[in-house]
């Protein structure tokens, strides 16, 4: 299974509990490129049940933008301590 796969089935699961996701509501705030936003997205992932899922597909996909699991994958130091 892939980690998106995984991610997947921990979201149904999520949602069939009546959970949702932060960065669906406010996608602006994880994509976009202001710091104090993406630095508020990061801190709001911290109590996301999906962390430890999210952190896996932005490793496993390679993205190099946005906020995945608390971390600025536009960062490639962070990116990287991250992935290792
Ligand atoms: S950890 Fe991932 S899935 Fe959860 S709120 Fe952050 S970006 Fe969204």
């Amino acid at each position: 299974m892939t980690a998106r796969e995984a991610f997947n089935v921990a979201l149904l699961d999520l949602l069939d509990d009546g959970g949702k996701l932060a960065c669906a509501d406010d996608p602006d705030a994880w994509t976009g490129d202001d710091p104090a936003e993406k630095a508020r997205a990061a801190r709001i992932c911290r109590s996301c049940p999906l962390l430890p899922h999210c952190a896996a597909v932005a490793v496993e996909e390679k993205h190099q933008h946005g906020v995945w699991a608390g971390v600025d994958f536009g960062d490639r130091a962070a990116r990287k301590a991250v992935a290792s």
